[in-house]
């Protein structure tokens, strides 16, 4: 197994020192710096850019919320798909003429498109705007590439290919007063035929769970009411630390830290998801009562071809248990159709497990081949008129379980935690992540209420408070 690097205490010192430098330099100059982050992708993205944020603030950034006028402009970009990628190049073409418009504006690229050696390629000759490119690797050396550009003007790129890295202590800058997310560990070892993630991430690495337990209680003293433990597949957190402490036992444990709060957690992947991790959600009141377990396909030779290593019925038997063991279980999933070579009757079978399962919600996505895996290499005869429709038939298939589900809630009462206004009415979420809107004061937001639901949409559900 390739060895995880652990960035020293020393060279996370040096880099709050690089912090403190650029700050100087800018208070030198009497001015406040503006930097503007944006984000593509998963909440892996979105953790990410909250660090970035917190570097930034260091260094004496202040945030906004648009390009323009904004002294650097970090990109945290997303590969998964070929679509996302093409927005960001689309975007970052546009920001010559914002850089024009703002003198000394510093453009920043980061995240999994700029883990891929094409890409960063493409940006270093034909986007000469940019200022600097980083990998997920190098990302703790942001202030160090920052203040490179600030003195030296040239153009930096941290592109190396190194094992996965684990840099304790990052500052952090979080985007919700009440949710936070929580990476437990980072990279991927299950190269699925169709993903870019262990290319681009590196291989598992887990956080060692006395920095988990430190950080979620930290977050729970500041308020946070739902919080989120991130991986690429978090069943298999702890495999390399070599601890005998598995994924349910780090749930299990921070399930019983003091507090009121909701614990939630993504991705799981299916053949690693246990009945021990069932069981263990089963017996914590404070483990939402949630499973985000991506199935992709409903066929086995589709499955196989997707290296996903379980067949539909192992997937179905983990369903059925997770049900049996928590009544009301909110199951949510990926789906890809029109995987390379997946004929009419394949998709059909995603369908039955669909119509199955009865999924309270779906991520669907239409395959996008990502250069560099093996399935980008594997035949395609399905005409992309094909794949739309079944796509169509998939997302309205899903619209009405969705929608049959919601009714179903009319009568109940379900326990939300409120977290925001919009307009005449608060908003809040189920435990399973929905969303009701109720009529209420503000000082309701951040609590956990009871609210009585009596209408509904596809989305969403109306409620009235107990
Ligand atoms: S489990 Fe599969 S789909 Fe998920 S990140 Fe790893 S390789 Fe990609």
């Amino acid at each position: 197994m390739e060895r995880t690097r652990v960035i020293s205490e020393a060279q996370l010192q040096a880099q709050k020192d690089i912090c403190r430098q650029i700050g100087a330099y800018w208070q030198e100059k009497g001015v406040t710096p503006l930097a503007f982050v944006d984000t593509y992708g998963c909440q892996q993205n979105e953790a990410d850019s909250e660090r970035i944020r917190g570097m930034l603030r260091d260094c004496g950034y202040e945030m906004t919320d648009t390009e323009e006028g904004a002294d650097v402009i970090v990109l945290n970009t997303c590969a998964i798909r070929e679509h996302a990628e093409q927005r960001v190049f689309g975007n970052v073409g546009a920001l010559v003429h914002t850089k024009r418009r703002h003198e000394g504006q510093k453009i920043f690229l980061c995240g999994c498109m700029m883990g891929q050696d094409h890409v960063a390629k493409k940006i270093k000759s034909s986007y000469t705007h940019v200022d600097g490119v980083f990998n997920p690797h190098q990302l703790w050396r942001f202030p160090e590439l920052l203040q490179s550009v600030l003195k030296t003007g040239k153009r930096v790129f941290a592109v190396e290919d190194e094992p996965g890295n684990i840099a304790e202590g990052i500052p952090v800058v979080r985007q919700n007063d009440l949710k936070a997310w929580v990476s437990i560990m980072y990279g991927c070892n299950n190269f699925c035929s169709y993903c870019i993630v262990p290319y681009v991430r590196g291989r598992e690495r887990s956080r060692q769970p006395e920095d988990i337990i430190r950080e979620v209680k930290e977050l729970i003293a500041q308020g946070y009411r739902d919080i989120t433990l991130l991986g690429q597949n978090v069943n298999s957190y702890g495999r390399d630390l070599g601890l005998g402490i598995d994924f349910a036992d780090l749930i299990g444990t921070l399930a019983e830290l003091e507090g009121d709060f909701w614990l939630r957690f993504m991705t799981s992947h299916p053949k690693d998801a246990t009945k021990k991790l069932f069981d263990t959600m089963a017996s914590h009141d404070k483990i939402a009562k949630q499973f985000h377990l991506p199935f992709q396909s409903g066929n086995d030779r589709v499955l196989k071809e997707m290296n996903r290593r379980y067949t539909s019925a192992q997937y179905l038997e983990l369903v059925d248990y997770g049900r049996a063991v928590m009544p009301g279980l909110i199951l949510t999933s990926d789906v890809i159709v029109g995987f390379p070579g997946e004929t009419e009757e394949e998709f059909e079978d995603t369908i039955k497990l669909i119509e199955r399962v009865r999924y309270d919600a779906l991520f669907t996505f239409i395959y996008s081949p990502r250069r560099g895996t093996p399935a980008a290499e594997m035949p395609d005869p399905t005409p992309k008129a094909d794949k739309n429709r079944r796509f169509d038939k998939l997302v309205a298939t899903q619209n009405r379980i969705s929608e049959e589900i919601h009714r179903d809630y009319i009568g109940k009462t379900v326990k939300v935690l409120v977290d925001g206004r919009e307009g005449e009415v608060l908003t809040s979420r189920t435990e399973g992540g929905r969303l009701v809107r109720f009529p209420g004061e503000d000082s309701l937001i951040g609590q956990f209420v009871e609210v009585t639901i009596t209408d509904c949409t596809t989305w969403s559900l109306v409620g009235t408070i107990k």
